[in-house]
């Protein structure tokens, strides 16, 4: 599996970007979805990759992921120097001084509403199961049998969307509803501003994850990992071809950065070439 031309194309260049931003998603782009959540882990190329970039200058890491926070960092381990945007955006590990996320009076009703809501759902569906998270609640049908977890998935989609205040999110064999709006479109953009980074590169599998597709801007790099329409201008097959990609990023920024600035400059492409 080679990375294709164009991305190979589209990567060199986005390698001499002054400030780099390599942002992952978590399940089912630098780990194999799996049947139990928290069973899933980073393919260890994937890790040894996003590692390396960690460590170099000039150069970021995030991980962009639906999970709740504590949950993103009981499965994916991330380097401290790793920022992290879970929940959909929102939660955010942005450092320590960072707030955590509080909710408001009305968002905390709101969210017992909904929880009851999806608890009646999941009760009268056999084999699905509900996650709660800080701002929000998910169904889970992926054990349960297709037609019970689609019924499942319709009943709560009806009952969610009727709720002001809730948004509703739809995933590979996850409903989430949220009662605070937030989206990886806007925690992409809060990781550019709060890093400074001039180039992007985001991979994701699932379809909360076009609206980072969207978010991204000229010179940036989005990789939609699978099959299904996407923003995205570049494709990865699987996890494992999003590990090699990883891994051709990390060599194409050290020669980047090994190059002296004046080479740099005559091999390194503008920005409206
Ligand atoms: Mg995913």
């Amino acid at each position: 599996m080679a990375v294709e031309a164009r991305l190979q194309h589209a990567l060199e260049r986005l390698a001499f970007t002054p400030v780099l931003l390599v942002c992952m998603d978590f399940d089912g782009t630098l780990a194999p979805l799996t049947d139990r959540a928290e069973d899933a882990r980073a393919l260890p190329a994937a890790g040894e990759a996003l590692a390396g970039l960690t460590d170099l200058p000039e150069t970021r890491t995030a991980l962009v992921s639906g999970r709740a926070l504590a949950s993103l960092r009981d499965v994916a381990s991330p380097d401290e120097r790793t920022l992290l945007v879970a929940s959909h955006g929102a939660e955010t590990w942005i450092g320590p001084d960072a707030e955590p996320l509080e909710l408001d009076d009305q968002q905390r009703d709101l969210l017992g509403v909904v929880t009851a809501s999806v608890r009646r759902v999941v009760d009268a569906h056999p084999g699905t199961s509900l996650e709660e998270k800080p701002a929000g609640v998910v169904l889970h049908t992926r054990r349960a049998e297709p037609e019970v977890g689609d019924a499942a998935t319709d009943e709560a989609v009806r009952e969610l969307s009727t709720m002001d205040g809730v948004h509703v999110m739809q995933g590979k064999k996850v409903v989430e509803a949220s009662v605070v709006s937030a989206s990886k479109g806007d925690g992409l953009a809060t990781l550019r501003e709060l890093t400074g980074a001039t180039g992007i590169l985001f991979a994701g599998d699932d379809v909360t994850d076009e609206t980072a597709f969207a978010a991204l801007a000229p010179g940036d790099v989005g990789v939609k990992v699978g099959d299904g329409d996407t923003a995205a201008a570049y494709r990865a097959e699987d996890p494992e071809h999003v590990a090699e990609l990883l891994s051709t990023v990390l060599r194409l920024r050290r020669d980047a950065l090994d190059t002296p600035p004046l080479d740099r400059e005559r091999v390194g492409p503008s920005l409206d070439e």
